[in-house]
């Protein structure tokens, strides 16, 4: 290994490559924990250029997709509260949410056993129910709706800038417009390569959301990263319908294995986006420009689902999501080095978790015993 050449000549105890939702808390609960952390990213987050932009992230606890998630975010619920009060930014708003579709869908199905696995409120609302209730909702008769009463709203951006800012009073270096070009690792330190230097630690976190396979050139993780378009349309009609007093978000599987989602009004329009069937693309060659039959494709599923949204389309946006084949997390040891660690892809649902992944993270480096059950997340 050759030595330090940053100037320092330091060791650090942790480098963090990508400082987006999960490298950013990994590096604030690094450094809560007394940790020296040096961290990187190509460019400076919150940008919209990765996986973490976009105005609003949906949290929820009836967890369709597994219920081994619902400790994890009922512990995340704690960690986006106490990051309000340290940061003093307003980072999550509760709203309530509706997981609509058939009742043996996937996605009822799912948050109803997750709901009654873990003993959480919850009801099981009819059509007619979800319409009387929140007139701005138009489900088929045969769906019928799981409603949770904790689900919300999380700012993204701001809740990265929170994690940056924290980490850094507490002592983390961030270096930003810094991308990781290579890094290695013997048995007791990594170094890190960039075009302004190289950097020593003692243990490495790849955190690098759709770019992560350019940094494990030898062991690539399975992935897809899929474009995924998300869409404002300012309401045609019954505007107040969808004030987030009023309006949960909302998550629809239709048309058999379909699903898109909803969010209240928060300002800027209503957002509508698909939840996966987005082309397979790469972190760096994606196309940005969203084409009209993208805006039409969405606008066909809310007239048919949300009709009081379906006035002009206000604005879109491209995001990435990075698929494992299972759709679940990636958080493991690097197969080769013990003191690599790996924490991506979040397979498009992700972010409500990214304190709590960064406390995992930590109790990984600091070989503490882990307090989740991480099976569905080893490298596989
Ligand atoms: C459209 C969309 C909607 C979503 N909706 C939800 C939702 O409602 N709820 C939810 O929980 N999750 C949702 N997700 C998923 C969630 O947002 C992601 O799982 C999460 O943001 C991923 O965080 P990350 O840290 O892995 O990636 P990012 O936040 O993208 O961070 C990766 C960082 O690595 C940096 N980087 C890359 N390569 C290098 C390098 N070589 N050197 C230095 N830095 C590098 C990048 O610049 C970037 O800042 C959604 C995702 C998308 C795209």
């Amino acid at each position: 290994m050759r030595s330090a050449s940053d100037g320092s000549g330091h060791l650090h105890d942790i480098a963090v490559v990508g400082l987006g939702a999960m490298g950013s808390a990994a590096a604030l609960e690094l450094t809560r924990r007394g940790l020296g952390v040096i961290g990187f990213d190509r460019f400076t987050p919150p940008h919209n250029l990765g996986s973490s932009h976009g105005d609003s992230r949906i949290i929820r606890e009836a967890y369709f997709e597994h219920p081994v998630y619902v400790p994890m975010v009922q512990r995340a619920f704690e960690l986006w509260r106490e990051l309000e009060r340290a940061s003093g930014s307003v980072l999550l708003r509760s709203t309530g949410g509706l997981m609509i579709g058939a009742r043996d869908s996937t996605l009822v199905a799912g948050a109803l056993r997750s709901a009654q696995l873990h003993g959480l409120e919850h009801s099981l609302l009819s059509a007619d129910e979800i319409r009387a209730r929140y007139p701005v909702l138009n489900p088929q008769p045969q769906m019928v709706g799981v409603w949770e009463s904790r689900a919300g709203v999380l700012a993204p951006e701001a809740c990265v800038a929170a994690q940056i800012e924290q980490a850094q009073r507490r002592g983390a270096t961030l270096r930003f417009g810094e991308p990781v070009i290579r890094w290695e690792a013997d048995a007791q330190h990594v170094g890190v390569f960039t075009a302004q230097g190289h950097y020593r630690a003692k243990q490495l976190i790849i955190s690098a959301g759709a770019w992560v396979n350019s940094l494990l050139p030898g062991t690539p993780l399975p992935v897809r990263v899929e474009r995924q378009v998300l869409h404002w349309f300012a309401p045609a009609r019954d505007a107040d319908a969808f004030a987030p007093e009023r309006c949960p978000i909302h998550l629809w599987q239709f048309d058999g294995g379909r699903f898109f989602y909803g969010f209240p009004d928060l300002g800027a329009g209503v957002k509508l986006a698909f939840h996966h069937g987005g082309e397979t693309t790469r972190a760096d060659g994606v196309g940005r420009d969203v084409a009209p039959d993208e805006v039409a494709a969405l606008r066909d599923a809310l007239k048919r689902f949300v009709p009081a949204a379906d006035g002009p389309c206000l604005s879109s946006v491209v995001c990435l999501y990075t698929n494992a084949p299972d759709e679940h997390f990636w958080i493991d040891r690097h197969p080769a080095h013990a003191n690599v660690w790996v924490a991506s892809p979040c397979s498009g649902h992700g972010f409500k978790f990214a304190p709590v992944i960064g406390e995992i993270l930590a109790d990984l480096v600091q070989r503490r015993q882990a307090r989740f059950d991480l099976r569905l997340f080893r490298w596989r």
